[in-house]
């Protein structure tokens, strides 16, 4: 049976199934750890996964940098999802 695209049900245009040729390979990180892409998703996947790979190779703090991004956009959602006070 073919693997489910990790964007399944979250990207516009996904087609749900996985194509083998986006599968990312995390196993040496992981063991087991492999993230399937369909073929919509896959080719944006990958091109946002080397522009990563690249900031980490040649910007030096980039993961701190990262992680207050993410931080970051995690209040930012918080703040949206907490209710507006009225008056
Ligand atoms: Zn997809």
């Amino acid at each position: 049976m073919g693997d489910r695209c990790n964007d399944y049900g979250d990207r516009l245009g996904c087609l749900g199934e996985a194509d083998p040729r986006y599968t990312m390979d995390f196993t040496d990180v992981k063991p087991g750890a492999f993230v399937f892409w369909c073929a919509h998703c896959g080719p944006e996947a990958h091109a946002l996964n080397e522009a990563l790979q690249e900031a980490f190779d040649t910007r030096p703090g980039f993961a701190s940098e990262l992680e207050k991004e993410i931080e970051r956009a995690e209040e930012e959602m918080e703040n949206k999802l907490a209710p507006v006070p009225h008056g």
